[in-house]
C-alpha cells in the first residue's frame, strides 16, 4: 500500500483521493479552509469530463443535480455568430451545466464513503524530498508520504517550490458572476452568449439546481476588464445593472432582482509548467495549468488529471506510455509488498507528466488564441465573428470547433478526439 498526500479537497483533490483509494493506497487529503463547501457559480463539464464522472460511477448523481445544455449560441446584436451543437459531433453529446458546490458535494461525499482522511483547516506550507519519500509540513504538523499530490489550485505557493520552469501570469479580465434561479428563462438547454467587440460579453449558463435555493438556476457572467473592477465595486449595482441593459435588457431585469450580495467576482490566470513531476510530487488541475475559463475545460481536466495519474500508479508505466514516445522512463517496478517503491512511484509520476502533456499543451494554446478574441481592447470582434460564421459553413472547421469544446483533442491535427485515448 502506498501514502499519499494530497493538497487541496478541490475538484482534482478529491477525485484522485477517490481513484486512489479505490486502489488500495491510503489516502490523506489536507484542505486549508475550514468549510469546504465552495463558492461559486456553474460549471460546463464538457463529455471529456462526463466520461471521467461515469468512470468514477458518479454521472448518475451528478445529472441529477445538473442542466442539459445541448448547444452553445452566441450574438453580436442579432446577428447569431456561434452556434455550436454537441449532437453533430457525437449523437449522445451534451454538455452538463452544474453548480460547482454540487460536483464538489458529490465528489466530497464520494471520498468520505471511501474512508478517505480529509483535514479540513490544514493547509499544507511546505514540504522536501527525503530518500524515504516526501516530508509534508502542514498547518498543525509533520507528516511522511510515499508521494504528494499538489492540487490546491491557481495560487499554489506548493508549486513555487518544485524545481520546474513555470510561469504564472494572471489576465488582465475576469468577470463578475451570480447564480440566479428562474424557472421560466427561456433558454434552459444552451448556453447564450452576447457580444460588443471582443471587450463585452455576457454569458447565461444553465447550472441545474441551485445548492442554496433548491430551485432551477443560472450562471451569469458578465466580462470585465480588472482595471474596471473597483469602479464598478464603488457604483454598485445601479451601475452594472445599466451597463448589462445596453447589451442584454432581459438579463438586466433579471439581475435587479437579485440582492447585491448575489453578485461575486472572479478573477483567472495562466499557469504553464514544462512538466508536471518531480521525483515523488505531482501537481494537478489549476496549480498544474490554471487558464481562462472561455473554453469551459478548466474542472474536466482537473478530473482528466485525477483517472490519468491513478491508471500510471496502477498500471505502471510500460501501459502509460504510448511505445511510440521517445522518452525513455524507468519501468514501474513493484517490491516485495506488491506497493510501488521509491523510484517506481517517480516513474508512475514521470509517466503521468508525459501522458498528459499534448492535452494540456492543446488546451493552453486554444485558450490562448481564443481568450482575446472575447476578452480583450483589441478590435477583435469583427475576426472573431467572421471566422466563427464561416466556420459553421465549413463542415471541418466546424466538426473542430465541436472536438475542441468536447474536451478531448490533444493536438491541431488530431482529428478524432477519442476520449478513450487520454
Ligand atoms: C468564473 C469561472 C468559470 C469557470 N467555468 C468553468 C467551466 O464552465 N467548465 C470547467 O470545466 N471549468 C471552469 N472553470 C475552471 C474550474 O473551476 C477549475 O479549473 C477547477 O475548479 C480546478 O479545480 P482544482 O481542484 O484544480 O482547484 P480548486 O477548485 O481551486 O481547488 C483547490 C483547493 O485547494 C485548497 N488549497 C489551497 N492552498 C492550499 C494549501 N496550501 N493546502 C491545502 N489546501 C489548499 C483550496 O482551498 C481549494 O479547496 C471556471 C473557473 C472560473 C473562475
Amino acid at each position: 500500500m502506498t501514502q499519499f498526500v494530497i493538497a487541496g479537497a478541490g475538484i482534482a483533490g478529491l477525485a484522485s483521493a477517490i481513484w486512489l483509494t479505490r486502489q488500495g493506497h491510503q489516502v490523506s487529503v489536507y484542505e486549508q479552509v475550514p468549510d469546504p463547501t465552495p463558492v461559486g457559480a456553474g460549471l460546463l463539464l464538457q463529455p471529456s469530463g462526463q466520461a471521467m464522472l461515469h468512470k468514477m460511477g458518479l454521472l448518475e448523481a451528478v445529472r441529477e443535480k445538473a442542466a442539459v445544455v445541448h448547444s452553445l449560441e452566441g450574438y453580436t446584436g442579432n446577428w447569431k455568430t456561434l452556434d455550436l451543437h454537441y449532437q453533430f459531433g457525437q449523437a449522445d453529446w451534451h454538455g452538463l451545466g452544474i453548480h460547482r458546490a454540487n460536483l464538489h458535494q458529490i465528489l466530497w461525499q464520494c471520498a468520505q464513503s471511501l474512508g478517505v482522511a480529509i483535514h479540513l483547516g490544514n493547509g499544507i506550507k511546505e514540504f522536501s524530498q527525503t530518500s524515504h519519500g516526501v516530508k509534508i509540513e502542514h498547518q498543525q504538523g509533520t507528516v511522511q508520504a510515499d508521494g504528494l499530490i499538489i492540487a490546491n489550485g491557481t495560487r499554489s505557493s506548493l508549486r513555487d517550490q518544485l524545481d520546474i520552469s513555470q510561469t504564472h501570469q494572471p489576465y488582465p479580465w475576469g468577470a463578475f458572476w451570480a447564480v440566479l434561479d428562474s424557472a421560466d428563462w427561456p433558454f434552459p438547454h444552451t448556453l447564450m452568449q452576447r457580444y460588443r467587440g471582443a471587450n463585452h460579453m455576457l454569458g447565461v449558463l444553465p447550472t441545474g439546481i441551485n445548492p442554496a435555493s433548491g430551485k432551477i438556476c443560472y450562471s451569469l457572467f458578465w466580462s470585465l476588464p480588472k482595471t474596471s473592477f473597483a469602479d464598478f465595486r464603488e457604483a454598485g449595482m445601479p451601475q452594472l445593472i445599466a451597463s448589462i441593459r445596453t447589451i442584454w435588457p432581459e438579463v438586466a431585469e433579471w439581475l435587479a432582482l437579485a440582492p447585491e450580495t448575489a453578485i461575486a467576482i472572479a478573477e483567472y490566470a495562466d499557469i504553464r509548467l514544462s512538466r508536471y513531476h518531480q521525483q515523488n510530487v505531482v501537481v494537478l488541475g489549476d496549480a498544474a495549468h490554471a487558464m481562462s475559463p472561455q473554453l469551459g475545460q478548466g474542472a474536466n481536466m482537473a478530473l482528466i488529471d485525477a483517472m490519468v495519474l491513478a491508471d500510471c500508479v496502477a498500471q505502471g508505466v510500460a501501459q502509460c506510455v504510448a511505445p511510440s514516445e521517445p522518452e525513455k522512463i524507468e519501468r514501474y517496478n513493484h517490491n516485495t509488498q506488491g506497493a510501488p517503491d521509491k523510484s517506481s512511484l517517480a516513474s508512475a509520476f514521470a509517466s503521468y507528466s508525459q501522458r498528459r502533456r499534448k492535452h494540456i499543451a492543446y488546451y493552453q494554446m486554444a485558450s490562448r488564441i481564443m481568450t482575446p478574441l472575447y476578452q480583450s481592447h483589441y478590435p477583435l470582434g469583427w475576426l472573431r465573428d467572421i471566422g466563427t460564421v464561416a466556420g459553421r459553413h465549413l463542415p471541418m472547421m466546424y466538426r473542430q470547433y465541436l472536438l475542441t469544446l468536447c474536451g478531448a483533442k490533444q493536438g491541431i491535427f488530431d482529428t478524432k478526439a477519442a476520449i478513450a485515448d487520454l
